[in-house]
């Protein structure tokens, strides 16, 4: 029997087709490493990279659900939309199960 997440495409395939964005532009400046909110446990550019490896980290952290006030200001010298990859990361794990706002935490975690 094939497992759900062996028939998905890969989170940047995803993203690139849900955004345009590519988080392989990612060159791990850490310009947004001062970019954190209360509760985030990786920063943004963590996040790409994760995503741009197929990592499941890129759907499961507290980041997603705790983001949100910075979405509108954080900028990427590599042009990457931050806000636009973040919130397709938000659907996509929401479509797998994952719930991940809930007053500001994560609550569920069903099929990751
Ligand atoms: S600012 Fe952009 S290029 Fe730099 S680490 Fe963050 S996401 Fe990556």
């Amino acid at each position: 029997m094939t497992s759900p997440r062996s028939t998905r495409a890969p989170l940047r395939a995803i993203i690139m087709t849900s955004t345009g964005q590519d988080v392989r532009a990612c060159m791990n400046c850490d310009s947004c490493q001062d970019w954190m909110a209360p509760g985030m446990d990786l920063t943004f550019g963590e996040i790409m990279r994760a995503a741009a490896r197929d990592d499941p980290r890129a759907l499961k952290n507290q980041t997603l659900a705790t983001c949100d006030e910075l979405l509108a200001r954080v900028r990427c010298p590599s042009g990457i939309d931050i806000a636009s990859v973040i919130l397709a990361l938000v659907r996509e794990a929401e479509s797998r199960g994952r719930r991940t706002i809930d007053g500001g935490r994560e609550t569920g975690d069903r099929r990751l």
